[in-house]
């Protein structure tokens, strides 16, 4: 199985960018992966005084060239398996966090990973719940910082893309580009501060390209759920995007009309933010409907 080390990452999703490694379709592979500052903050004491440039952040390790896939196709990447680093880091900064205005930033804690807890402390642990902040594809256009997330994929921070989820992305350019990065040990919804547990991993994954067949958007399904993603400034645009992008997807599902999927969303659809900490880039959201076929 071929392995896509930490010595290749890029802070952008690009064209532009020569790729590391070529895979098959139906190939499986690894990523190793840093934590979104890249491992710089080895001690608490990095953790209170390195801030990163948004450019500098959620490194990616690829790009990856997937043989025979083309504008216009879908990438669909199973993510097989999130193996953690012994270690995280979680921290609250100034002018980062949606309360953060209350209180007194930095204050940060290195957190051992033990036996699927997360040690806050000697009495605080609960279990991790690893997901994968940052993939995506290289843009048709410009390139776009690892920091932000788009129709490309990116910086989405959508608790479902975890082990067991197959994330489907539009391929934009011959050979897709795939990357990784930005594992969090837990995240909670919304990415409230800013940060979750920020921690190295490494993430197992297959790929397949699905030929000519392409939504504008990422989306994804789980063994229960279908999911849809969407992306704005504000987190109320986020969610209508998915929802919008979920009235589409049932309607072509369950062979209805797009009106009657919406009131399906109504009754059963739930919207969550996947990170709104107001960071300068935009909300993310996902709209989850369970699997009926
Ligand atoms: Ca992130």
């Amino acid at each position: 199985m071929q392995r896509i080390t930490r010595d290749h990452t890029n802070c952008l999703f690009s064209r532009e960018l020569a790729p590391v490694a070529t895979v098959e379709s139906g190939e499986e592979l690894v990523f190793e992966t840093w934590d979104a500052a890249g491992g710089r903050l080895k001690t608490e004491a990095d953790a209170l005084s390195l801030f990163l440039k948004p450019e500098q952040a959620n490194p990616a390790s690829g790009p990856v060239f997937v043989r025979g896939a083309q504008t216009g196709d879908t990438l669909a990447v199973d993510i097989l398996s999130i193996k953690l680093a012994p270690r995280g880091h979680s921290r609250i900064k100034p002018g980062a966090g949606v309360i953060i205005s209350e209180l007194k930033p930095p204050v940060a804690r290195l957190i051992p990973i033990d036996n699927g807890e997360a040690i806050f402390s000697p009495t605080i642990r609960f279990p991790v719940r690893p997901m994968v902040g940052v993939i995506g594809v290289a843009p048709a256009g410009e390139a776009v910082a690892s920091y932000y997330p788009g129709p490309h994929g990116g910086n989405m921070d959508i608790n479902d893309v975890a082990a067991g989820a197959r994330l489907h992305l539009p391929v934009a350019v011959a050979g897709a580009l795939l990357a990784i990065g930005d594992v969090h040990a837990s995240m909670g919804d919304g990415e409230l501060t800013g940060g979750g547990i920020d921690i190295p991993a490494e993430v197992t994954v297959r790929v397949e390209v699905l030929k000519g067949w392409q939504r504008p958007r990422p989306w994804l399904e789980t063994p229960d759920l279908w999911v849809t993603i969407g992306n704005a400034p504000a987190l109320a645009d986020a969610i209508r995007q998915a929802t919008s992008d979920m009235a589409t997807l049932l309607a072509e599902k369950l062979a209805i009309s797009r009106e009657e999927a919406f009131i399906l969303i109504g009754a059963r659809g739930d919207a969550r933010p996947g990170q709104c900490a107001e960071l300068g880039m935009d909300a993310t959201a996902r709209v989850a409907f369970p699997r009926l076929r």
